[in-house]
């Protein structure tokens, strides 16, 4: 017998029951991106591995362990390619290979596309996953109030979609020279402890030590909550800016908490950073993050530092955390039926008339007894049904019936266009 595929392991299917929910997310938030003038941008779902090491730092755990590589293509000096696991990189090479600097400003611009990551596939943790998200980039363009502005429109969007259970954390971790500091004073404080540390934190004190603060582990946990955290390694400027930030969330009504050990994994960001959770999601419970990120673009070859700030949404995530808030499927129209095969020809040119006329039309291309047809109209759960016997072919008409209530005439497919266009 021959070989029965099944979809590789973390990947899933997005059968057309599932679509209206997902079509629904993404026309919200592009209705969210263009009102805070975010332009769509479409990136290669794959580009050089090193472009991603690059910019998420070589000793993040996306680089170190989950770059799904495309092991045959290798071209000239390239340093292969793998598939993306983010939005960021691709967009920021985008950004300088297109020269979008030089039309000078804030390049807004937003994406809605399948990510990928070689992770242990688990409930809510996908190989393949979707993500949409926004990135600000601009010369000197650091301001507290995109910040802000950036972090109200993923809220605003989620609420759109009627989430309403999630929270918001925030947190600042300075300047590229605070982040040194903050990391120096980090090691020093948790030395005495290393050995109590989880494996994973141990190997993290060395290349990431700011990984330990949101580290998951029981331990982990006790010995940062011992630490005292404080701000004391921030300049005037930084606590400023993270102030006045608080500041305009609070102006937007955006509630949010505020949590020092959210750190994020990636080497890029600075200042502002920010989580999104929903509890009701179980141990996966980011439905997304973002932050600012100042040095990347001169980090992938864009010359000086350029300002920039974005986050990601999880649309997996927030699907099944709105799972309760399902949309109705786009309803058909009008089933055509016939009563027999000769009718077909004249049943075909009908179809295509009411669509032409801006309906949404069907018919059983299986043929079969008027009654098997009927069923199928049934099952189609279109509103109307349009019955073509020799008597309607006769008269050029079409015998309409209304589903729900069962009433029926005969009428022209003008007078059906028209009909079913007001109701
Ligand atoms: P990250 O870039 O890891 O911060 O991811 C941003 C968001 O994408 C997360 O908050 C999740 O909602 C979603 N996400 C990340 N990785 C996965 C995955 N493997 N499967 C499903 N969703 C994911």
């Amino acid at each position: 017998m021959a070989k029965k595929f099944t979809l590789p392991r973390g990947t899933a299917d997005i059968l057309p029951a599932d679509i209206p929910a997902w079509h629904d997310l993404e026309s919200k938030a592009r209705h969210y991106f263009s009102k805070y003038n975010y332009k769509e941008i479409r990136t290669p779902n794959f580009e050089e591995v090193e472009l991603f090491a690059r910019s998420m730092g070589q000793t993040s755990d996306v680089v170190q362990k989950q770059i799904l590589g495309l092991s045959s293509q290798k071209e000239g000096n390239d340093s292969g390619l793998g598939l993306r696991p983010e939005g960021t990189a691709s967009v920021v090479r985008a950004y300088i290979q297109n020269g979008m600097e030089r039309v000078g400003g804030l390049a807004k611009l937003f994406y809605i596309g399948p990510m990928f990551r070689g992770e242990r596939p688990q409930k809510g943790r996908l190989r393949q996953f979707h993500q949409m998200g926004v990135e600000a980039i601009g010369p000197d363009s650091a301001s507290p109030y995109l910040d802000a502005e950036v972090i109200a429109l993923a809220v605003n969007i989620l609420k759109s979609l009627g989430l309403n259970g999630f929270k918001l954390k925030i947190n600042t971790l300075g300047s590229q020279e605070d982040k040194a500091n903050f990391s120096q004073k980090l090691r020093e404080d948790l030395k005495p402890h290393v050995a109590r540390l989880s494996e994973e934190s141990q190997a993290r004190f060395e290349r990431n030590v700011f990984r330990i603060l949101d580290s998951k582990s029981k331990e982990d946990k006790a010995i940062v909550s011992q630490l005292n955290l404080n701000y004391s390694y921030l300049s005037d400027e930084s606590l400023q800016y993270y102030a006045k930030v608080k500041a305009n969330l609070t102006a937007l009504g955006v509630e949010f908490e505020e949590s020092i050990e959210l750190v994020r994994g990636l080497d890029y960001y600075t200042h502002t950073v920010f989580e999104i959770s929903d509890p009701s999601l179980g141990a996966q419970d980011a439905l997304g993050a973002g932050g600012r990120y100042g040095t990347l673009v001169s980090q992938l070859g864009g010359g000086k530092n350029v300002d920039a700030i974005g986050f990601a949404l999880g649309m997996e995530r927030i699907l099944l955390a709105a799972k309760d808030m399902a949309s109705v499927d786009a309803q058909l129209d009008v089933f055509v039926v016939t009563m027999d095969e000769t009718a077909n020809d004249f049943a075909f040119k009908v179809v295509d008339e009411l669509r032409a006329g801006g309906l949404g039309a069907d018919m059983s291309f299986k043929g079969g007894s008027s009654k098997s047809q009927m069923r199928v109209a049934n099952k189609s759960g279109a509103r109307y049904m349009a019955i073509i016997g020799e008597q309607e072919m006769k008269n050029k008409t079409v015998t309409l019936k209304h589903m729900a209530s069962g009433e029926q005439q005969e009428i022209s497919v003008t007078e059906t266009i028209e009909k079913i266009k007001n109701t």
